[in-house]
């Protein structure tokens, strides 16, 4: 395929989709088609799809509706728009979406994206491929790198996926079935990888998977690595200021990476650790395979070793069988560990999973009502957290130019979003930042007396909560 051509990806759901977008659109980009924001102008359209509760699912159906009236627009003006359905959706249903929606014109999924540009010739000739084959082939063997523009264009911050799928088998999760058996990347890969990165300016590296520490790749030295390992040679890369690590499961919580909290300064002190829920019967029933003790118990190993550690967590609430005895077990969960943030969920029943077979289905108004008062405590704790920094100074990897003119932007150790009045030529940089101000989400502050691009200083979270 040649010519220049217009390419609009839609990413729904979860870090990894963002990724993976990214690398579809360098799969493409060989082939002539040129990324847009304006879906109006697209030749080809790509839903990067999400299947983690119904609502997710839901939207993609809307979203087609819209396309459907956008491609007949553009037929009207001799152009044929091509529109794809990739991610987990497209696993999930596959040939399902054909049906319901004859506008789609081919449905890859995740494992199969480096398929695209022969799918897309598929379709040319007017076949509608469904591709949702776990293959036999790696397709990180397969995809194209990015150009050292387009990973500029994207920012000093990246996400590296380093670990795909799952085999834990939580009751109400579809990921082990739309992502497939977890695999670890070779760690040669990653590292030639985040050179890359380094070398077009990225300055922080987010490593993904959906149970990422329990990464266990092949090391060059014909041994296996585990996370704590790949971070620390991660962070050799000239230019990498910044790790971090997401999603993680507490039972993959091993004594290295405990270590590399505490030794390793470019690995940031946040740490995102979806505990789901407080209840230990729930828990069990769940299969997260971890109690509410055990998961404390993480929390204060890694404090132990590294005080200056924040955790932010994901909850489910209105699990079949529920009770609000279980659920005050979650808040309780909550005042003990005190988070500085958390992504919280009703329970929302996804087909083929062993929970939406369960008895005790929990009413929508009782989750509603759960879901708004553990919100509330959420945000009471992030808002303290967030006072708590005032007056102190934190490290801040500037992004982007702010909101208001004169105003650069970045984030903070504990990936709070800072907005400083500063030269839009720090933005790259990582420079201390002394805090005046907290707004809902976001921190204020002014330029502490020394900007450089040395490894952050690590905040003392104690003497923050003092
Ligand atoms: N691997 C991670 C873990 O073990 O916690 C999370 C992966 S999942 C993409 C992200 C979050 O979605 C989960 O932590 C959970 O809180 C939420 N989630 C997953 N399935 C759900 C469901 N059926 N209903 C509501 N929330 C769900
Ligand atoms: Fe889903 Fe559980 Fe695997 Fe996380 S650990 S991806 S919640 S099955």
């Amino acid at each position: 395929m040649t010519g220049p051509r217009k390419l609009y990806i839609k990413s729904y759901g979860c870090q990894m989709n963002v990724y993976d977008s990214l690398r579809m659109a360098d799969m493409l980009a060989p082939d002539g088609f040129a990324e847009t924001k304006d879906v109006a102008e697209a030749d080809l359209v790509v839903l990067n799809t999400c299947h983690i509760r119904e609502k997710a699912a839901e939207k993609v159906y809307s979203e087609i509706g819209r396309l459907r009236v956008l491609k007949d627009e553009a037929a009207k003006d001799g152009r044929k728009v091509t529109i794809a359905v990739a991610g987990c959706v497209a696993q999930a249903e596959g040939a399902e979406i054909m049906r319901r929606a004859p506008v789609v014109d081919l449905v890859v999924g995740p494992q199969s994206y480096h398929r695209l540009p022969a799918l897309l010739d598929q379709a040319a000739r007017g076949e509608r491929p469904v591709e949702t084959e776990f293959p036999a082939e790696d397709k990180f063997n397969f995809l194209k790198n990015p150009t050292r523009d387009a990973i500029r264009a994207r920012g000093v911050s990246a996400f590296l996926t380093i670990q795909e799928g799952c085999d834990k088998f939580c009751t109400f999760c579809v990921v082990p079935y739309t992502r497939g058996a977890e695999v670890s990347r070779p760690v040669e890969k990653i590292l030639a990888e985040a050179e890359r990165l380094a070398a077009a300016g990225v300055r922080e590296i987010t490593a993904i998977g959906q149970n990422v520490n329990a990464y266990h790749g092949d090391g060059p030295d014909g041994t296996t690595w585990t996370l704590a390992r790949l971070f620390e040679r991660l962070a050799q890369i000239p230019g990498i200021d910044r790790l971090r690590y997401t999603t993680s499961h507490p039972r993959d919580v091993d004594d290295s990476l405990v270590a590399v909290h505490r030794d390793l300064p470019e690995l940031m002190p946040q740490l995102h650790l979806p505990v789901q829920s407080g209840s230990d019967r729930i828990l069990d029933a769940m299969n997260r395979k971890h109690t509410r003790d055990d998961y404390l118990r993480v929390i204060e190993r890694l404090r132990k070793a590294q005080p200056a550690l924040a955790f932010t967590s994901d909850f489910i609430v209105g699990f079949p069988g529920e009770t609000d005895r279980d659920f005050t077990d979650t808040l309780k969960l909550i005042e003990e560990v005190g988070f500085c943030g958390a992504f919280s969920f009703k329970y929302s029943p996804r087909p083929g999973t062993p929970a939406a077979d369960m008895d005790d289905q929990v009413p929508e108004h009782v989750m509603t009502e759960r879901l708004h008062e553990l919100q509330l405590l959420i945000d009471r704790q992030m808002a303290a957290f967030n006072k708590a920094c005032v007056g102190k100074t934190l490290d801040v990897l500037f992004e982007k130019t702010g909101r208001h003119p004169g105003q650069i932007a970045g984030k903070s150790p504990y990936l709070q979003p800072v907005q400083v009045m500063a030269p839009a030529s720090l933005i790259g940089t990582i420079a201390s930042v002394r805090i005046d101000d907290t707004g809902s989400y976001s921190l204020f502050g002014t330029l502490a007396d020394e900007v450089g691009n040395r490894v952050p200083e690590r905040p003392n979270l104690a003497a923050l909560e003092a």
